[in-house]
């Protein structure tokens, strides 16, 4: 599954592609895919928009069109691949957009849980799902100390896991909480409530450090996730503790663990996370 950086990156990668085109025809080949409106009524709203700018709210694509917004989720399998020219629909094609200067965008996939969904300006931020999404690391508005409030009334939930509810960060998955967890040096069994506001910000600075890092590397290539034309992300090459088990860790040379802790595999290093 795409995290925040590699949709981030699928992000840049349509940005140059999709700016400043108008959609002429929308072919919806599995009704599926299409939320909140009946396909008939989301291609006809398409119809004529210019696509203005693509931008990214934790993991949604967020297609801003002449009138209100194109919101996407690529969820376990949904890619997204540009063509210069008229394509016919491949293996997986699930949406078609062709655009007035013959160019062609193909929304695939395999396992058809991502979404598309119209939204206004208005609702954008005041409806699900945007409305239920807390706050980047990246935001601002995110202190050690709100985040040490929060955390500290999650009693003995691990960090690990608080970390990977989407209600504390947005957009850190199980790859991002287990590097940040290194780099932050904190055990990932520790109870969330245990974190003091000092270990809090070396976590908020390391989740940024992380979501960074892997944004230029243009994401992590794992397993079946590509980027849209299948360039590879390089980000997977600098884990130190995700997919590293029983390799010598680069910060102490002792091996990698890993564990399951809320039914995720957790890998950590026990000398340096303790
Ligand atoms: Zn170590």
């Amino acid at each position: 599954m795409p995290e925040l950086p590699e949709v981030e990156t699928v992000c840049r990668r349509l940005r140059p592609f999709v700016s400043g085109k108008t959609i002429e025809t929308v072919d919806v080949l599995d009704a599926k895919i299409i939320r909140g409106h009946e396909p008939e009524q989301f291609v006809a709203h398409l119809l004529g928009e210019t696509i203005i700018d693509v931008e990214r709210r934790g993991k949604f694509i967020l297609f801003k069109l002449t009138h209100g917004y194109l919101v996407s989720h690529l969820r376990m399998e949904g890619k997204f691949f540009p063509h210069d020219e008229r394509v016919n629909p491949v293996k997986h094609s699930h949406v078609i957009f062709s655009f007035t200067d013959g160019s062609t965008l193909h929304y695939n996939d395999v396992r058809k849980f991502g979404t598309m969904e119209l939204k206004t300006n208005e609702e954008l931020f005041v409806t699900p799902p945007l409305s239920l999404l807390a706050l980047e690391p990246f935001d601002p508005n995110v202190t050690a100390e709100a985040l040490h409030k929060r955390l500290s009334r999650m009693n003995v939930r691990a960090i690990k896991t608080a970390l990977l509810d989407q209600s504390i960060f947005v957009g850190l998955g199980n790859i991002y909480v287990d590097e940040t967890l290194f780099r932050a040096g904190i055990h990932p069994t520790r109870p969330a409530a245990s974190l003091s506001t000092v270990e809090v910000e070396a976590v908020r600075q390391e989740a940024i450090a992380v979501l960074t890092e892997a944004i230029e590397r243009g994401g992590s290539t794992i397993r079946s996730y590509t980027n849209p034309d299948g360039a590879t992300g390089t980000f997977q090459e600098t884990l130190y503790v995700y997919g590293q088990t029983g390799n010598p860790c680069r910060k102490c040379g002792r091996p990698i663990e890993k564990m399951k802790l809320g039914g995720r595999g957790t890998h950590y290093c026990p000398h340096c996370q303790q």
